[in-house]
């Protein structure tokens, strides 16, 4: 996908992206594949797979969702994604990104100063041992991060009650809906969306499921994550 098909694509979803934001874009592009050839951010290394594959799929909740005047976690964000991504499409977003990895830090905060963003904080560590960011969030993102139940649990801790969290996943998502009823259930929050898309040039299925945090949660979760994986809800 060329950048002008994704301004386009945009556009026809009622989000417009400036030609400043495009710009930040370019450069994000940019810098993810220098830095690819130190150290291993991501798989997708050619810049139209990059614009469809991370920064399209990223965009793609907003076509339902109003990200504007929030704040938003984003659990194992890897190379940025969909946190960063985010964060620069909206400046109004207060992103704190996550992951467990020291080293893609230095990535990050490289794309955090280069681009001039002043709505990104980052912490370095595990997503299940943030107890000091608990009730915070009005909405968490993950995406390539574990399973939905492996998502509620961590991720729902972390939102005000009423917050918004979102599981960027494939199609292998349906089966994880069916099977998500009890970790709703102990987290007291319930699917208030599932939102079917597709990428343009392969026609791979995208699902984001849209859930809502009803009460506070219980400081029984999130558990250990040894205990997460062995006895998953
Ligand atoms: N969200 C990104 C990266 C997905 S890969 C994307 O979609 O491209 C998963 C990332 O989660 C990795 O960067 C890994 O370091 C991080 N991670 C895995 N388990 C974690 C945990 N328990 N706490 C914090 N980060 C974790």
């Amino acid at each position: 996908m060329t950048y002008e098909e994704l301004h386009k694509l945009c556009w026809d979803s009622d989000i417009v992206i400036s030609v400043e934001t495009m710009a930040k874009l370019r450069d994000y592009a940019h810098l993810l594949m220098k830095w690819n050839k130190k150290m291993n951010l991501t798989a997708i290394d050619q810049e139209e797979d990059i614009v469809e594959k991370h920064f399209y799929d990223c965009i793609i909740p907003a076509k339902v969702f109003d990200f504007h005047d929030k704040t938003l976690v984003d659990l194992g964000t890897g190379a940025g994604f969909p946190g960063m991504l985010l964060a620069v499409l909206y400046p109004t977003l207060q992103v704190t990104l996550i992951d467990a990895t020291a080293k893609k830090f230095e990535f990050l905060k490289d794309v955090k100063e280069q681009l001039s963003l002043t709505n990104v904080k980052f912490v370095v560590g595990r997503v299940e041992e943030q107890s000091a960011l608990r009730e915070t969030f009005d909405v968490c993102t993950a995406r390539g991060f574990g399973s939905l139940s492996e998502i509620i649990e961590v991720g729902v801790p972390l939102l005000k009650v009423g917050g918004t969290l979102i599981a960027m996943k494939s199609s292998k998502g349906v089966e994880e809906v069916l099977n998500s009823n009890k970790a709703l259930q102990q987290l007291e929050s319930k699917i208030t969306n599932q939102q079917r898309d597709t990428l343009p040039s392969n026609h791979d299925i995208r699902l984001n499921i849209f859930i809502t945090k009803c009460q506070k949660t219980t400081p029984k979760y999130p558990r250990k994550w040894a205990e997460i994986v062995a006895k998953p809800l």
